[in-house]
């Protein structure tokens, strides 16, 4: 894929650990005084999450506490092109919620069935500072608001009832024993 570079600009720390930034509720972004320059900030988090094989990735998952996350793909098929939304937030959601296989690049192997609603209308800034708004369904309704509730501190091991995580890391580490 030569649309990936990997080269990154940015003095983040592009490393996927648990830290304490996953529990913490981000920061609205401020187009007129943040560090980062929003356009390389798309950029170099939409390789990050390439180079991973993800198709989502939060701010905060990489230890920047703003509020800002990427998602997409480049060959999943009705899946946009990977973009960043600054300030996302949800307007309104279904009454019907879908049940479907979650994972999370800040928990590697680990598959969680979650189930949000069908559809959202979201609203969001682009790199540009420019407001969007759209409905969107599908299991990128379920990535949007999988890595909106990132920005709120909450991740996808807190929406399962401890049953059903112990049983996800049984399964885990048994895979990964083979
Ligand atoms: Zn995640």
């Amino acid at each position: 894929m030569s649309e990936i570079d990997t080269k990154f600009k940015l003095d983040l720390d592009y490393k996927l650990g648990l830290h304490e930034a996953l529990n913490m509720q981000s920061d609205v972004w401020d187009f007129s005084k943040e560090k980062y320059d929003p356009e390389h900030l798309e950029f170099d988090m939409c390789n990050f999450m390439l180079d991973n094989n993800g198709i989502g990735l939060a701010a905060n998952q990489i230890d920047l506490t703003k509020r800002v996350f990427v998602m997409g793909s480049l060959n999943i098929p009705n899946f946009p092109k990977p973009f960043a939304l600054f300030n996302p937030v949800i307007l309104e959601t279904s009454e019907e919620k879908v049940l479907d296989k979650e994972g999370c690049l800040s928990f590697p192997g680990l598959f969680l069935n979650v189930s949000p609603p069908q559809w959202i209308i979201a609203q969001w800034q682009n790199s540009k500072g420019d407001t969007k708004e759209a409905k969107i369904d599908g299991y990128l309704a379920k990535c949007f608001q999988h890595e909106l509730d990132h920005l709120n501190g909450i991740c996808f091991v807190d929406k399962v009832g401890k049953l059903k995580l112990q049983l996800a890391l049984k399964k885990l580490r048994k895979r990964l024993k083979k």
